[in-house]
């Protein structure tokens, strides 16, 4: 069992380094022995793999996972962390640290640079302050990697999961599901953390597709769509597309007759197909 689950010894040296948690950076460290071997078992890393982390924090996971992976490189933003991950990490020798932002370093560089000739993978106990947009960022860039293994709060890991045209859906759940393929893997009580949040987590593993699962004539306008439809969940789809997308109601009423769209209908009951069926009609008209 590493140290870094031992409450003891993690705090010992936070203390050591003067390093207070930042809620604003989403900072909950793993302290259940069982997640972080889990985690790195699921992320598919072997000894070819390289992975990347986001926010390795004390560096629990990042410790898995240089057992388990080729070469880790780990992106933190908070400067604090780094004599605390020296420290912590010093019996590894194929973990690379960079102290940066996830949301603004060249992820297409850093894979070239530092995995070059291998498959790449991203495992993250991500900070729930930037999950969607962080998830979004690695899926819409088509990065060359197979998998993110991500932690999440349980709800969000519920609506990614989600089937589109499912009650649960959402615009991450058809944005996440035309690029890849999500599977809920298992449920983190929220007392696996130091501290403890206020509501549970779960890890799900994103498998990316290698080709998208409806052909678009024009990508952008679908996310357009997606994002419109979802903006007034409660309305119906042809009032929350035409406030979404500045179209008049009778517009609308006609692109989704044309597209085959039963009506009344909202945006939850829609698949990716009748949503791929919205956009590429709009996209002959606008
Ligand atoms: N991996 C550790 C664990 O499981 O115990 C820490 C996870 S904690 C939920 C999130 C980590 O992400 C923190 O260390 C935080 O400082 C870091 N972080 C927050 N925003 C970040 C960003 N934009 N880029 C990189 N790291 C970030």
């Amino acid at each position: 069992m590493s140290e870094l689950t031992n409450i003891s010894y993690v705090k010992d040296v936070l203390r050591r380094h003067g390093f207070t948690f930042s809620k604003a950076l989403g900072q909950n460290f793993l302290i259940n022995p069982t997640v972080c071997p889990k985690m790195a078992q699921l992320c598919g890393g072997n000894k070819q793999t390289g992975v990347i982390e986001i926010g390795p924090g004390a560096g629990v996971l990042t410790n898995e996972l240089a057992r388990t992976a080729y070469k880790v490189v780990a992106i933190e933003l908070d400067k604090r962390l780094l004599p605390v991950l020296e420290e912590t990490l010093r019996a590894h020798h194929n973990i690379k640290i960079i102290n940066g932002d996830a949301m603004k370093l060249d992820l297409k560089a850093l894979i070239q640079e530092e995995f070059e000739g291998h498959e790449v993978a991203v495992c993250a106990n991500l900070p729930y302050y930037i999950t969607s947009p962080v998830i979004m960022r690695l899926l819409e860039e088509k990065l060359p990697i197979t998998a993110l293994t991500v932690m999440v709060q349980k709800e969000a890991a519920q609506r990614i999961c989600a089937e589109p045209g499912t009650r649960q859906s959402g615009a991450i759940s058809a944005a996440v599901h035309y690029y890849a393929q999500p599977e809920w893997m298992f449920k983190v009580a929220a007392g696996s953390f130091l501290p403890a949040p206020k509501v549970d987590s779960a890890v799900i593993r994103l498998n990316i597709r290698k080709e998208p699962p409806v052909e678009l004539k024009d990508e952008k306008l679908f996310f357009r769509v997606v994002k419109a439809a979802f903006s007034q969940r409660r309305k119906t789809l042809s009032n929350s597309l035409s406030a979404g997308l500045g179209l008049a109601k009778q517009d609308v009423t006609s692109v989704l007759q044309q597209a085959g769209i039963p009506s009344p209908a909202r945006a939850e009951e829609m698949t990716m197909q009748q949503f791929a069926a919205i956009a590429d009609t709009l996209a002959e008209i606008l």
